[in-house]
């Protein structure tokens, strides 16, 4: 069964018209750019405008021979030539939207999706070896960072040793001299002892 079309203005609707209708009333200007077409009473709906412009979007010649390159300063570009005047052209991912306009000789064409594709997919190659690269970096400075932590963390403990071992050494001296303190005043009672034990001695000889 053939395409047939409905045709809307407002609230009005209009058809079902074959093909070559809807290019007549077209070419005759019959229509508005503005007017609605579809392929059934419900929609969805276009305008005749937006109709032509793909149709003469379609009609354009495509670019399918491109190479890819970088610029000086690193820019991948897709490289091609002008299917009309073949100046060779090259644009950008960003300047890339697959309707492009000659600049030598101003005529349209369309460049296929592949390039732009192309493009895309080395961009994020390269941006994601550059994160790699960055994360790598990221995680040696963090590990340096770790590593200093972990060296002022020992200084920090061998200090807290030596103030606990300085802290221990004069606990020491003082029970010693609390001790010698002691010790003198039992060594007095000791002499005393040992004084009246040889006193003893004496007494014990003396009786012989
Ligand atoms: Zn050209």
């Amino acid at each position: 069964m053939p395409k047939q079309y409905f045709l809307k203005r407002g609230d009005k609707l209009r058809g079902p018209f074959d093909g070559q209708q809807v290019k007549a009333a077209i070419a005759s200007k019959n229509v508005f750019s503005t007017d609605q077409i579809s392929e059934t009473r419900e929609g969805p709906w276009q305008s005749i405008g937006d109709l032509i412009a793909s149709a003469k979007k379609r009609s354009l010649p495509t670019v399918t021979q491109f190479e890819m390159s970088k610029t000086v300063f690193g820019t991948l570009v897709a490289n091609y030539v002008c299917p009309f005047c073949k100046a060779e052209l090259r644009s950008t991912e960003k300047e890339l939207d697959g309707n492009e306009a000659c600049p030598e000789c101003n005529r349209q064409f369309l460049v296929s999706i592949d390039a732009l594709a192309k493009l895309r997919s080395e961009r994020q190659r390269v941006e994601k070896a550059q994160e790699q690269v960055r994360r790598k970096r990221q995680t040696k400075k963090e590990e340096k960072q770790r590593e200093k932590e972990r060296q002022q963390q020992q200084i920090r403990a061998q200090q807290r040793l030596k103030e606990q071992q300085r802290v221990a050494a004069a606990q020491r001296q003082q029970e010693l001299r609390e001790e010698t303190e002691t010790e003198d005043g039992n060594s007095i009672g000791k002499i005393v002892d040992a004084t009246q034990a040889i006193g003893g001695l004496f007494s014990l000889f003396s009786d012989d």
